[in-house]
């Protein structure tokens, strides 16, 4: 019915001469509601009865919601934006996980903390999360455990994994946490179930 009394409206009331019309700006004001509706009142009662008026309302109305609609769709686009970006730099923060290869297979586990003083210790950079061990010569398959401890004694960082024979090595991948932030001599240990630790002095650049 509103639809038809539009339609009514449209044609209904030509005013040619435009008498009485409040101007364009302020049905354009209407139209966006940045009018308050106690100011628009007494122009209402005329675009009811000036079909002219009344065709200018319902256009610029619609340009108004077909604006408003993009802006709002350009608002999204740009949180869906930062979100994605945000997640992106999340997700390569997290993949920057800086991974080293420790070489034992020419080494024999250590009992204690009685090293060799002929073993070079073992050099890996600064922030090492993943340690890709290769274990001394002959060493089983099975659960692991790797812990980084200071000279003290205590353990700085640590982690677990299961060593797999990969091509006659024995390789051990182990999540280190926390990463290795702070350089400085270290003892790398690790040991098999619940077996004595072998200790390998390790240098952090
Ligand atoms: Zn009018």
């Amino acid at each position: 019915m509103l639809a038809a009394l539009g339609k009514g409206l449209r044609d209904e009331f030509p005013n040619p001469e435009r008498a009485g019309c409040p101007g364009r700006e302020i049905i354009a004001a209407i139209a966006a509601h940045r009018m308050p509706l106690t100011e628009a009142e007494p122009y209402l009662d005329h675009l009811g009865s000036c079909s002219p008026c009344y065709r200018d309302f319902v256009g610029l109305q619609a340009k108004y919601h077909q604006r408003r609609t993009r802006m709002i769709l350009a608002v999204a686009a740009g949180v869906l934006i930062v979100v994605g970006l945000g997640t992106w730099t999340m997700l390569r923060q997290q993949n920057q996980q800086i991974a080293a290869v420790v070489d034992l297979r020419d080494r024999s586990m250590a009992r204690g903390t009685e090293l060799p003083p002929t073993d070079r210790p073992l050099e890996i950079p600064r922030n090492v999360s993943q340690l890709e061990v290769y274990l001394p010569l002959g060493s089983a398959e099975g659960a692991y455990a790797v812990r980084v401890t200071a000279k003290q004694g205590q353990t700085i960082s640590s982690g677990n994994g299961n060593a797999q024979v990969e091509q006659g090595a024995t390789v051990l991948k182990v999540d280190l946490k926390p990463a290795l932030s702070a350089s400085g001599m270290y003892l790398l240990e690790i040991r098999r179930s619940q077996s004595e630790w072998g200790s390998f002095p390790m240098r952090v650049h």
